[in-house]
């Protein structure tokens, strides 16, 4: 194996470590805490283990939590009616409203209601208007996080040739506009891109957000590129991202392993995110 491996969870425990230094220095400057309100709405298993685990880590980083539980039955109304109380409040810097949410209710119009300034998630529309003009803004945390990886390994972005595979408001779009940001030259794939392996082949960043097990073989790779894997695949011989890690790990420069790669930075990321939003709203930044 030639590639460096690059480790996400040490990478996002010095973010984490970093957040919790600002939130401590926030407190003895100012007597202001950072909050995080996480909307969780019904009994979706996999859901409640997600917001379990951003609470428990916005703790550790001294961030106050403003977590609220709706039963499943909840109306579209009441949840707004929490959505509303948490844009109002002075103490909550970030709201994450946790998706999917039950049946009947409108996910993407409970998200639109969200303060853009208290949108730690980055979903809303005007949050993804402001990234793709360049304002200042907050941006979704996964994209935020491979941003993240790259520049702790000290991948240089400007001018380099980016592919990203992949196209959704979640990863895809944002990780291409936060690359532009950083001067890459910004290739975006998608499903009908014709000769996928020809355009991943020239990239000396590539990034798989897909959801296709293992479909980025080593033949869609330059030698030497940094390979960031967002796929996660839950299969019969456990989590696998979207690219062939052995083969592809023999020709790239860097790789991202999956676990371990990027899924630890998105947790990371909404604790830098809330920072920035209370940041913000303290007109620091
Ligand atoms: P999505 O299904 O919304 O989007 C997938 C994209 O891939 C689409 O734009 C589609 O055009 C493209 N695509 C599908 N098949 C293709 C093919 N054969 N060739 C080229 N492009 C193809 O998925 P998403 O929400 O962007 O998530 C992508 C992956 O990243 C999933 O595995 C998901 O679980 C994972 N993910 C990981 C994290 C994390 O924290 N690490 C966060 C979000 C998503």
């Amino acid at each position: 194996m030639s590639a460096t491996i690059i480790d996400g969870r040490e990478v996002a425990a010095r973010v984490r470590a970093e957040v919790a230094r600002d939130v401590a220095e926030m407190r003895k400057r100012t007597g202001r805490i950072p909050g995080l309100a996480t909307i969780l709405v019904g009994e979706d298993p996999a859901s409640e283990v997600y917001v379990r685990g951003k609470r428990k880590a916005s703790a550790e980083a001294g961030i106050t939590d403003h977590h609220q539980h709706l039963p499943a039955g909840a109306s579209q109304r009441e949840v707004a009616a929490v959505i509303e109380e948490c844009n109002d409040s002075p103490d909550v810097s970030g709201i994450l409203l946790q998706l999917p949410v039950p049946e009947g209710l409108d996910g993407k119009a409970l998200t639109a209601m969200i303060s853009p300034d208290k949108d730690v998630d980055g979903l809303t529309q005007v949050s993804a208007g402001r990234l793709m003009q360049g304002a200042p803004g907050l941006r979704p945390c996964t994209p935020l996080g491979v941003i993240e990886l790259l520049d702790s390994y000290s991948v240089a972005l400007e001018g380099a040739q980016a592919v990203v595979v992949g196209r959704s408001d979640l990863v895809g779009k944002p990780v291409a506009f936060l690359l532009l940001e950083r001067n890459a030259t910004v290739t975006m794939c998608h499903s009908r891109t014709k000769d996928l392996p020809g355009v991943c082949a020239r990239a000396d960043v590539l990034i798989a957000a897909v959801g296709r097990t293992e479909l980025i073989g080593a033949d869609y790779v330059k030698p030497g590129a940094a390979v960031i894997d967002v796929g996660i695949n839950r299969t019969e011989d456990g989590l696998k991202g979207d690219v062939q890690f052995e083969p592809v790990a023999d020709k790239a420069g860097l790789i991202t392993p999956v676990p371990g790669g990027v899924g630890p930075m998105t947790i990371a990321m909404l604790l830098r995110n809330t920072m920035t939003a209370a940041q913000l709203a303290a007109g620091e930044q």
